[in-house]
């Protein structure tokens, strides 16, 4: 404080007295809610010092220019010092909080929830680990697929009635190009690559204009392919036999009923024993005792032909089936959209 204001608050003792009573109280405040108690109390509407301001008109005259003008003077250097403290306490509240308020990495942490292979992953990769086993390569191929790859090669020319079992998703102002109704494309472009003996399995997504219960625009197949010399059906029969066993249970039996694909032949639909009546007819199997898992066939020597093979020296046969039917079957399942509904109260079933 200048010693002229000093001297001047001395001429005003009641200035005087509200000025250090103020000073000490804003010294003297511990937070920042104490200052803000202060300044109310000391610089608010109802302050000794505003009440004192505003009755200058009613002071003697000689007092009214002292008044004034350091009435005013006490204010400007209490709203200072206010302000200068008020920077100390935040300051000092802030390092309060951060010490209070630092992390102890020694606590547990929040458990991150963790997922799980949703079904269709689990089956398809129990459907590659016994293919895998019995010395199948897995091959992939592109989803989106032209006529020739889908239909044609398979034995399935223009015009062909098997055709129209594929109502496909064609790509508009590009008829010759589709998304693949089924794997059996990626048979052919790995018999144009490589010379027999080939074993390979190719799972993926594929494509048709279906939706219901039991269909949707976009599943899973699994298709094999095994084509050698010396190939029989026996050998197609012993092979579906260990993989409906390997996934429905050891006492599974299949049959083989007569049936139609174009690229093969003769072609079979392939049934396993009902694993919920064990045979003796129940609902589910609409009490025939068999369920149809797969489709399958010794391929059709035409198919060979678009590919280069001898079909006089290799023979070979092909499976293909569900992925999402396989594992309705296992768990009982009867809607197939449940799939991709994304329920995670069906999902964490399993
Ligand atoms: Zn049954």
């Amino acid at each position: 404080m200048s010693g002229d204001l000093r001297k001047q608050l001395e001429a005003h003792a009641g200035l005087a007295l509200i000025y250090e009573e103020a000073w000490a109280e804003i010294e003297r405040a511990e937070t920042t809610a104490g200052l803000e108690e202060a300044r109310v109390k000391h610089l608010g509407r109802k302050s000794q010092l505003s009440s004192l301001l505003r009755s200058i008109p009613e002071l003697p005259a000689a007092e009214r220019p002292v008044v004034g003008k350091f009435g005013n003077q006490v204010r400007t250097v209490l709203e200072a010092a206010l302000a200068e403290r008020k920077k100390v306490l935040e300051a000092a509240e802030l390092e309060r909080r951060l010490s209070r308020e630092s992390v102890d990495i020694t606590l547990p942490g929040q458990p991150f929830p963790r997922g799980h292979l949703h079904l269709i992953t689990q089956t398809l990769w129990q459907i590659e680990d016994f293919f895998s086993g019995l010395g199948y390569r897995i091959a992939e191929g592109p989803e989106v697929e032209t006529d020739y790859y889908n239909f044609t090669a398979l034995n399935t020319p223009e015009g062909h009635p098997a055709r129209s079992l594929h109502d496909t998703f064609f790509v508009e102002g590009k008829p010759e190009v589709l998304l693949r109704t089924h794997t059996s494309p990626v048979q052919i472009r790995v018999m144009e690559k490589e010379d027999p003996p080939v074993y390979v399995i190719i799972p993926g997504r594929v494509y048709r204009r279906d939706s219901d219960a039991t269909h949707t625009p976009m599943f899973h197949q699994v298709e094999g392919l095994a084509v050698d010399e010396h190939i029989t059906m026996g050998d197609l029969k012993g092979t579906l036999e260990a993989f409906a066993k390997s996934m429905f249970g050891a006492e599974r039996e299949i049959r083989l009923r007569p049936h139609y694909f174009p690229f093969t032949e003769p072609s079979v639909e392939v049934d396993v024993s009902c694993m919920i009546c064990s045979g003796a007819g129940c609902r589910s199997c609409k009490y025939s005792g068999w369920l149809e898992i797969l489709g399958a066939g010794m391929v059709d020597p035409n198919v060979f032909g678009f590919v280069g093979y001898e079909p006089d020296e290799v023979q070979g046969f092909a499976f293909g089936m569900g992925v999402e039917r396989i594992a309705m079957l296992r768990h009982g399942m009867t809607d197939l959209r449940m799939f991709y509904d994304n329920d995670l109260r069906f999902i964490k079933q399993f």
